[in-house]
């Protein structure tokens, strides 16, 4: 059985986490890039977690690409999938065990619930007017964050003061301490209706969500049997040491989520360092869709890590 403790450690660790389902850009780069200078410079230990939850998406090749770019980058590790460690299995489809065991602590704590909705039933009440705040904290109107899901509207949500483990009657009403694994609904995150989730983050400063308000209650495993970003993501840093998180300005808000998860778990928040995004020449965010500045494509015509580093080879794209 595994453990939800964190895990001990002494010293900085930082990681880096990319998803293969696609060839790492520019703007991935110099955040990677941002992580393991942060590590490097402290003395620290940097970690390489694959984030292949996905299955349909992710691609041993993008796996195996991302870790040939950074190196090709200069970028260097400590543990990882390639060079093993103390802290793994280092790829996500390995560590089932560690998500579930997380699930299990947050629904014997009462913080889930069960959810049927469709993906249609969402889209439909999502259609109704509600109050929303796509723009964030800064109001830049910045894309909408790729791990970003809507306000949920509250459908399946067990009425307050009503604990969530024993209102599963949307799945048979079975007590709490016979469900051992979740499958085949949405299990939601039950999210505290107006509290303000502040952090300092080390690089853009004072952050302030509203739970309900900038993030509803959110999917922490998926009725096809996976568990979502946001819990992976705070098992692993915990089961990982991490004490810092670098990574792109697209997941602010999901350190909100993130903290709230950490809080139930009891889990101590790791420092956050959330690096600017990147933008092509025509101001778009970067997206793996844009193939002609993925590492690989600029590597092939002979750009070189510091025209990637120093945003020269940006200026040349129309
Ligand atoms: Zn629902």
């Amino acid at each position: 059985m595994v453990s939800v403790s964190a895990a001990p450690v002494a010293g900085y660790r930082g990681r880096l986490a990319p998803s293969p389902t696609g060839y790492l850009h520019v703007g991935h780069a110099r955040t990677f890039w941002t992580a393991f200078e942060r590590a490097r410079d402290a003395g620290g230990t940097l970690v390489m977690r694959m984030e292949d939850l996905d299955p349909d998406r992710s691609r041993s090749c993008y796996a195996e690409a991302a870790i040939e770019d950074l190196r090709w980058l200069g970028i260097r590790w400590q543990e990882g999938p390639d060079c093993g460690g103390s802290f793994g299995p280092y790829a996500q489809s390995l560590r089932r065990a560690f998500y579930l065991a997380a699930w299990r602590t947050l629904f014997q704590r009462g913080f889930l619930y069960p959810c049927r909705c469709s993906r249609r039933d969402l889209e439909t009440a999502l259609a109704a007017p509600h109050e929303g705040n796509p723009a964030g904290p800064q109001g830049k109107g910045e894309a909408e964050p790729l791990d970003d899901e809507p306000l949920y509207p509250g459908t399946c949500r067990p009425a307050a003061g009503r604990g969530c483990q024993n209102d599963a009657s949307d799945i048979g009403r079975p007590d709490a301490s016979e469900i051992e694994t979740p499958g085949g609904v949405n299990w939601r995150f039950r999210v505290p209706d107006g509290e303000v989730i502040e952090f300092e983050d080390r690089n853009l400063g004072p952050q302030r969500f509203v739970a309900g308000r900038d993030f509803g209650d959110f999917v922490v495993w998926r009725r096809d049997g996976a568990p979502s970003y946001q819990l992976a993501c705070v098992a692993d840093d915990a089961a990982m040491g991490i004490t810092e998180v670098v990574r792109g300005a697209d997941l602010l808000k999901s350190t909100a989520r993130q903290m709230l998860l950490n809080r139930a778990l009891g889990y101590r928040d790791p420092a956050w360092f959330h690096c600017r995004l990147v933008a092509d020449a025509n101001g778009r965010r970067l997206a793996k869709r844009h193939d002609a500045l993925s590492l690989s494509a600029l590597r092939q015509r002979g750009v070189t890590p510091m025209d990637i580093l120093s945003g020269s080879c940006l200026a040349e794209e129309t």
